[in-house]
């Protein structure tokens, strides 16, 4: 019996070059929750990304609930007067609900460094929404679903965020928590259907999604400008 040929791991996938990464270093510059660590984010890849919380008198992340169809596995890689232990695992519930998770979010000394890890979908479509409910009476306040479908997959669609010939995809859960603010930060999604309560904005500035949206958005239209501006070059060439 040729034991190590039934244990041999596969060549990796010619697409996803092994890539090696230091959390704590990626996460120390890093400009907002959930940043990918790897640049893999198509169908069947697995999206471990980082987060940074921490507290502080001034700081203040807000509520809210992610529901996701794909399975989500949160590793804590450190964490000081939080919900979570240092070295501490867990799957998250389809639907769960997402704060600073930091006992006293106005205390300096408490954080947490984590690791979220989606895996993408390997067939079939992929959805997710982000909602939040009212502060004072539950009701639900905003509802933003997306279509989180990976590339590679028959219902992935290229426009969705971008363009066909973007070189950097948008990572389709920051893009649609960034739609998210939008919708709960405006007059509309502030007051409560139900008991006319006007809730806080949310505090966005502590996620960074609309500035890695942004930053996306631009690195690729930087792309492009340099692409246009070779080509008097190279057609002169
Ligand atoms: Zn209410």
């Amino acid at each position: 019996m040729h034991l190590e040929d039934t244990r041999r791991i596969p060549p990796p996938d010619p697409d996803r070059e092994p890539l090696k990464v230091n959390v704590y270093e990626r996460m120390s510059k890093a400009a907002a929750q959930l940043t990918p660590l790897f640049p893999y984010d198509s169908a069947g890849a697995i999206i471990p990304a980082g987060a940074v919380l921490v507290g502080g008198p001034d700081m203040e992340y807000g509520h809210f609930f992610h529901w996701n169809t794909v399975n989500e596995v949160a590793v804590t890689y450190g964490a000081s007067k939080a919900m979570l232990a240092a070295g501490q695992i867990f799957v998250t519930q389809q639907l769960h609900g997402v704060n600073s998770f930091l006992r006293d979010q106005k205390d300096p000394d408490a954080f947490a460094v984590m690791v979220i890890t989606q895996h993408q979908s390997a067939s079939g479509d992929q959805k997710e929404a982000l909602i939040a409910r009212c502060a004072k009476c539950k009701a639900e306040l905003v509802r933003t679903e997306y279509d989180a479908t990976p590339h590679g997959l028959p219902g992935y669609d290229a426009k969705r965020y971008g363009a066909d010939e973007d070189p950097v995809r948008q990572f389709a859960t920051l893009a649609g928590s960034a739609d998210f603010i939008t919708a709960r930060n405006s007059d509309e999604g502030r007051a409560c259907a139900g008991c006319g309560h006007v809730n806080d904005r949310f505090p966005a500035e502590r996620w960074g999604w609309e500035r890695t949206v942004l930053q996306t958005r631009t690195v690729n239209a930087a792309y492009h400008s340099l692409a246009q501006a070779a080509s008097p070059a190279e057609a002169a060439s």
